[in-house]
């Protein structure tokens, strides 16, 4: 990937954002090693995983894109990229969309009345405030269009992107006998017309994903959440999942 690097522009838990000098219109994205939960009270650093998440963002949004979602990405996070990717420049809308195929997590919490692994048919589509102070609070639809954070028709849009993201993800990982359980994606406000795209990453961070459909053989970062110690060989057994989902999502088409 051959950009210019400008200032920083943002930084997030796992992440950083540069100015390209080459084009005020994009940015590049560096994805870093560290791994953190629980709004950043639980954090490590697990060297190589900047690598692995790169390789997986671009991935996905390399198939996204064939599939016709719009997404911010451009290029790069490949190998000889150094964990950079160039995305558009977005206004990022400060919503973290979720959408559930499964009972499982915080929705499994809020409705103990359901069966965990349950299917959700329809799928659940739920809007979490980005706020790290207050634990990314659920924000109703009715509030985000009353404190100006989204228009109706903008929530309309993110809510059919986010249903048909995860659509095409779960057929993806369905081919591979896993089951895409939940998704978290994010999105951005894009040129002057101010097109929502799917922006941010989408890793093996934001999602939940169960081989076999059994959540014991999980792959995810739930792995990282769960654990009870946070030694050299419990954070190697994180590092390969994350390495057997890059190289599982390599073959995505
Ligand atoms: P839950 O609300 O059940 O904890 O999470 C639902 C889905 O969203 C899961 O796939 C989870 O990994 C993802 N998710 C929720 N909050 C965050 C977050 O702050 N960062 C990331 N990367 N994913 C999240």
């Amino acid at each position: 990937m051959n950009v210019r690097k400008g200032t920083e522009v943002a930084r997030g838990k796992t992440k950083i954002l540069y100015e390209s000098l080459d084009d005020a219109r994009q940015l590049v994205v560096r994805q870093g090693d560290a791994i953190t939960a629980g709004d950043g009270a639980r954090r490590d650093v697990i060297v190589g995983k900047g690598r692995l998440a790169a390789l997986t963002t671009s991935r996905i949004f390399r198939l996204l894109n064939k599939r016709g979602l719009p997404t911010h990405y451009l290029g790069g996070g490949e190998d000889e990229d150094e964990n950079e990717m160039l995305v558009l420049r977005c206004e990022m809308i400060p919503l973290e969309v979720v959408v559930r195929g499964v009972v499982a997590g915080s929705f499994a919490k809020r409705n103990p009345d359901l069966r965990r692994g349950a299917t959700l048919s329809p799928r659940v589509v739920e809007f979490f405030l980005k706020d790290d102070e207050h634990h990314d609070p659920m924000i109703s639809r009715e509030d985000i269009v009353a404190r100006g954070i989204a228009t109706q028709q903008e929530i309309e849009r993110m809510e059919g992107l986010a249903l048909e993201t995860f659509g095409v993800l779960e057929d993806a990982w369905r081919r591979r006998d896993v089951l895409l359980v939940d998704l978290k994606v994010e999105f951005g406000r894009s040129g002057e017309r101010r097109e929502v795209l799917l922006a941010d990453v989408i890793d093996n961070d934001s999602w939940r994903i169960w081989p076999h459909g059994r959540e014991e053989e999980m792959l995810d970062k739930q792995i990282y959440r769960n654990l009870e110690q946070r030694n050299e060989e419990a954070l190697g057994r994180v590092k390969r999942a994350y390495e057997e989902v890059a190289a599982a999502v390599a073959d995505f088409d």
